[in-house]
């Protein structure tokens, strides 16, 4: 069906962007610079600025910015990694693929991990911590970073939904020893397919990956260093992404006046809590703008009628998903908010027009 508001607006992106991204397309195309070539390093070294890191490496999705992190860090069978169940699958999945165990854990009010939860479930066996910086808020890096240093634990920041977020005027993603970003069309840096990105200051974990992605194979003398991948960035999407990369801060602006906008219209109805929290030390980025309602399915049926798109992420917790073959655990703010959360539509051509719809139609809402 056709809603009158998308969750997103694709075409319209496309559209305002249209001159520049064929560009870059073409550019590339008429050089034959197909792998692994200048486009890459320029977004590569675009991408390194904006985080605030020495390094950026691009890879083929975010996650193998996951994976490799992880493998790159010397993560292997019998380790412990400690993250969050109340994230998108491939967290867990990239943690299972280095034969390591994943620890689920809880997540506090604003939906990123619990850190006393966290602290809780170290064992002699943990290697690595997951902070998932989820719908662009940052996790309490300040309190994670300790923990870590205390226990000499490395920590892998999933920033895949935290690009232009920030924790203490840091930026996620340059805080842990790697930060690991998706370019999946829908993030708010989107390429025109699949791509991701590691950034870290330390210069051999960009090594590793820079080796990983790329089959393990040193390119200058040809020596093979590991068993690797073939998940390089293609140099076309980053050529799309470096075009898209300056025009990001304007995005990020866009995305906060519209959450603005939501907790303006929608402060006064005491059924929905909405996702704007009381610490200064976060600036979020609103990656999605996700409500929490007693009524969400209902809500949401609601919404359909009045032809407003919302998602839902996720309505079963991982550990449910039996295929899985996860430890069940009991995590009680984690399946709160499976029966509760509501994206409501967020994007960078989200217009205000868009919202006003939205409110409305949830104001008719009878709970
Ligand atoms: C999107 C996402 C990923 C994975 O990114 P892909 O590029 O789709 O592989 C990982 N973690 C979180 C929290 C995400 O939202």
């Amino acid at each position: 069906m056709t809603y009158r508001v998308p969750f997103v607006r694709p075409r319209d992106h496309y559209r305002t962007l249209k001159c520049e991204v064929d560009a870059a397309i073409t550019d590339t195309l008429a050089r034959g610079d197909l792998v692994l070539r200048q486009q890459l390093r320029d977004f590569e070294a675009r991408l390194a600025e904006y985080v605030g890191v020495k390094y950026a490496v691009g890879v083929a999705s975010g996650y193998h910015a996951l994976h490799l992190s992880m493998l790159a860090s010397g993560i292997g069978p019998g380790d412990e990694v400690i993250t969050v169940a109340h994230t998108f699958v491939a967290t867990v999945s990239a943690i299972v693929h280095c034969g390591a165990i994943p620890v689920l854990v809880d997540v506090a009010r604003d939906h990123t991990i619990d850190v006393a939860a966290l602290e809780r479930a170290i064992t002699p066996r943990t290697k690595a911590i997951v902070p998932v910086h989820l719908n662009g808020r940052a996790c309490d890096m300040d309190a994670i970073m300790s923990i870590a240093r205390a226990r000499g634990l490395m920590v892998i920041e999933d920033a895949a939904q935290a690009l232009g977020a920030s924790f203490r005027d840091r930026m996620a993603g340059s805080i842990g020893n790697t930060g690991c970003f998706s370019f999946y069309p829908f993030k708010a840096l989107g390429g025109i397919g699949d791509g991701g990105a590691i950034t870290t200051d330390d210069p051999d974990l960009a090594r590793a990956a820079m080796l990983l992605r790329f089959n393990g194979e040193d390119r200058d003398s040809g020596e093979y260093h590991y068993h690797g991948y073939t998940a390089t960035l293609d140099n076309v999407q980053a050529a799309v992404l470096d075009v898209k990369l300056r025009r990001l801060p304007e995005w990020l602006a866009h995305r906060r006046r519209i959450a603005e906008l939501y907790r303006q219209r929608l402060a006064t109805l005491d059924h929905l809590t909405l996702p704007h929290f009381p610490e200064v030390s976060q600036s979020d980025s609103f990656q999605n703008y996700v409500v929490r309602s007693a009524h969400r399915d209902r809500l949401r049926a609601h919404l359909k009628e009045a032809g407003v798109e919302t998602l839902v992420h996720w309505p079963t917790p991982l550990w449910c998903h039996h295929r899985l073959g996860l430890r069940r655990v009991r995590l009680p703010e984690t399946e709160a908010i499976c029966r509760e959360v509501l994206s409501l539509p967020m994007s960078s051509e989200t217009t205000e027009n868009d919202v006003e719809a939205t409110v409305e139609a949830i104001h008719t809402f009878v709970p």
